[in-house]
């Protein structure tokens, strides 16, 4: 846990391994309330030391291992801790694949190519994490836990984040209001 692909040696002083969202939202309110900082870390293959760190080490992997096929393989819902490899082998019997295809499919886990809008060298940007994703369950820094495919997602960030809600609202409008910013390049 002292290193991930990058060159850095960084021995974290605890790793903690949550089971569940609820677990996740916790730690992060208490990491603000005593002002520590968490550093998440799933399949570690990060190449510039993002998943590791002298202090609090966040294991998503171990315990996030539930995928489950939909739709008749046009969807996936998967936890982060799943490998890019082991959600394509349960979708190959339905001639499927997830978007994104970096060269580290075999070690690095969906909660990382979420994290790091990876991609790969056939995905592009038409099928990469973006383009990929239809609804995420969130763990906010509050502990506020959304997931985007509740019918009440809007009303419940709204309702519990109204910063960060103001805040993407402001967002969306200003790239809505500027034609440059829509503009897709080739
Ligand atoms: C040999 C090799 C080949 C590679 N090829 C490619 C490539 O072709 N394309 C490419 O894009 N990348 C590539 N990478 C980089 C890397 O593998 C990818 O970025 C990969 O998606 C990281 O996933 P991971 O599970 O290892 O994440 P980690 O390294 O564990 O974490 C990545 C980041 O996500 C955060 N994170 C992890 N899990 C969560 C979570 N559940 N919630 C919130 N944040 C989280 C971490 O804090 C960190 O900042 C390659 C790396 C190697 C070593």
């Amino acid at each position: 846990m002292a290193h991930d692909a990058s060159h850095y040696l960084l021995t974290p002083e605890a790793v903690v391994t949550p089971t569940g969202a609820d677990q996740v939202g916790a730690l992060l309110r208490a990491s603000s309330a005593h002002r520590l900082s968490l550093t998440f870390r799933s399949g570690g293959t990060s190449l510039s030391g993002q998943s590791s760190t002298g202090h609090i080490l966040v294991d998503t992997r171990r315990n996030f291992r539930e995928l489950e096929v939909l739709d008749d393989g046009n969807k996936v819902r998967v936890q982060p801790g799943v490998t890019v490899r082991q959600v394509n082998a349960r979708l190959a019997a339905y001639r499927r694949k997830v978007g994104p295809d970096p060269a580290s499919e075999a070690a690095c886990t969906v909660g990382g190519v979420v994290a790091n809008n990876s991609s790969g060298m056939a995905c592009g940007t038409a099928n990469n994490t973006y383009s990929t994703l239809e609804s995420l369950v969130l763990v906010l820094p509050s502990g506020t836990v959304i997931d985007t495919d509740a019918s009440d997602a809007d009303s419940k960030l709204r309702q519990l984040e109204p910063e960060i809600h103001d805040g993407l609202l402001r967002l969306r409008d200003r790239v809505r209001g500027n034609a440059e910013s829509q503009r897709i390049h080739q």
